[in-house]
């Protein structure tokens, strides 16, 4: 697995902007989903969209708020359907209650599902360790498994890779002839995989939703790998984390209906599974197959009990909001050095890594505020983002250079006389650099600074005024 850390944002943020065949692979993967997005919204969403984020985001409050009693809800219907349950602390609790599950199973080959949160507990990693052979059936998740690399975007995985990459990859991966013709080789992918599902002893997926009134497991995708992880096999384990719950099934069914919108710009995904409770194999109702569901914490109740943060739990992972960010688009996933990349992973992994190590992902934003725009349960992205830049300035984790650098900018903006002859004088030499822009060091290497206008805001606001008093008198 390739070593990557949130306190290496800013080395990895300097890699990937010198890489520009990465930046056009990402920009035109990125900008397509949001063109579906948007064609979506406008031609096919018969209810105003705007009103289905307002319900959206009041359930997801309303669940967050009330989580103990959903929790004791869902937890109470998954023993009444049959379905064994776990509530796990932390990642070592989710890969020991795996561990333990697989043996007592004698399980040998595993399948797996798209998983986010396996992602953040490393569970391939652990699994492997102890001689299991994992396999990743989405064919994104596929791809970056065979190049081992970790998933880019949340929806996505392996959207930082062209076509000729994974040609080359399957080709010397798979020992096959090279073609980055997409059919071929999702075909290759297709006839592993079928042998894999068949041959598999257990099936491990994550879950989109968990409906606390009738204790349902709601899972959308668009190849049926998941369908096939988790009917084949005799063991069934559903790894997620605490806030996917949702009160009832009409609520899953509005988030349903933002969800593929927002992330691949379909009305809805091509298979959506609901399972309330464990088949029957060969037909008697002795012999029932098993579900088991892990719910993970790590950190995530913290979140829950502060007001000002539980919002961050409304997520129902997306991707919006990384198609829709000039970092993301510039940078790609990997430069977050996060299991959550873009500004989802920028506001959750401060508090569930370490804060000092991760705070850093907060001041990869523009704060133009463009995901809180498209976040289809209106989280305060830029909010949060501001939230953690000035905890981290009361806990004393900047640096020095920057506490200095805000306190004389600080003294600028209180002074008027200083501060408009600063602008004036910015001004007077804008035209210098009108062809170049100003050249500020380290920055410039990588973005354009435009020169200075040549009046100042100010200069401008007093001639408007003026101007639209003498057309008053008119
Ligand atoms: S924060 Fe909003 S836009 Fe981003 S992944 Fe979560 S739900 Fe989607």
């Amino acid at each position: 697995m390739n070593e990557l850390d949130t306190k290496y944002f800013k080395k990895l943020v300097k890699e990937k902007l010198s890489d520009k065949s990465l930046r056009t692979i990402v920009k035109k993967a990125t900008f397509h989903s949001l063109q579906k997005r948007n064609e979506t919204i406008q031609n096919d969403i018969s209810e105003k969209w705007e009103q289905l984020r307002e319900k959206a985001y009041s359930i997801r409050k309303i669940t967050i708020e009330n989580w103990d009693y959903y929790f004791n809800q869902i937890k109470a219907k998954f023993s009444e359907n049959g379905i064994d349950f776990f509530y796990a602390k932390n990642s070592s609790e989710v890969c020991d209650i795996v561990n333990n599950l697989l043996f007592s199973y004698k399980a040998k080959n595993i399948v797996k599902s798209k998983s986010m949160v396996t992602e953040e507990v490393g569970l391939n990693e652990y699994l492997e360790k102890f001689g299991f052979i994992v396999t990743e059936t989405d064919l994104g998740e596929y791809i970056i498994q065979l190049a081992n690399e970790r998933p880019s975007h949340i929806t996505a995985p392996a959207l930082h890779k062209s076509r000729s990459e994974i040609g080359f990859l399957f080709s010397e991966k798979l020992n096959i002839d090279y073609t980055d013709a997409p059919e071929k080789l999702t075909d290759y992918a297709r006839q592993i995989l079928r042998k894999k599902f068949l041959n598999a002893d257990v099936g491990i997926s994550g879950a989109n939703f968990l409906v606390a009134e009738t204790g349902t497991i709601v899972i959308v995708e668009n190849e049926g790998n998941a369908r096939l992880t988790i009917t084949l096999p005799k063991l069934h384990i559903v790894i997620t984390s605490i806030e996917k719950i949702v009160p009832t099934l009409s609520d899953a069914l509005i988030l349903l209906r933002l969800l593929p919108v927002s992330s691949t710009g379909q009305k809805i995904t091509s298979y959506v599974s609901f399972i309330n409770k464990p088949e029957e194999e060969d037909n008697s109702s002795k012999n029932l197959k098993k579900i088991v569901v892990i719910l993970l914490d790590n950190g995530r109740s913290k979140l829950i009990s502060d007001k000002k943060l539980r919002s961050i739990l409304y997520c129902i992972k997306c991707g919006a909001c990384m198609n829709k960010c000039p970092v993301y688009q510039l940078i790609g996933g990997h430069a977050y050095g996060s299991v959550y990349p873009g500004p989802i992973g920028s506001i959750l992994t401060p508090w569930l890594n370490s804060f000092k190590d991760s705070k850093d992902l907060a001041y990869g934003s523009s704060l133009c505020g463009a995901c809180s725009e498209i976040c289809p349960v209106k989280i305060d992205i830029h909010y949060q983002l501001l939230r953690i830049r000035k905890y981290s300035i009361e806990k004393k984790f900047s640096p020095f250079i920057e506490k200095i650098i805000f306190k004389i900018w600080l003294q600028i903006v209180k002074n008027y006389k200083i501060y408009n002859l600063l602008s004036n004088i910015l001004c007077f030499l804008g035209p210098l650099f009108q062809e170049t822009g100003l050249k500020i060091p380290v920055w410039s290497k990588y973005k354009y600074f435009p020169a200075p206008f040549e009046f100042s805001f100010h200069k401008w606001w007093q001639r408007e005024v003026k101007t639209q008093e003498e057309y008053a008198n008119v």
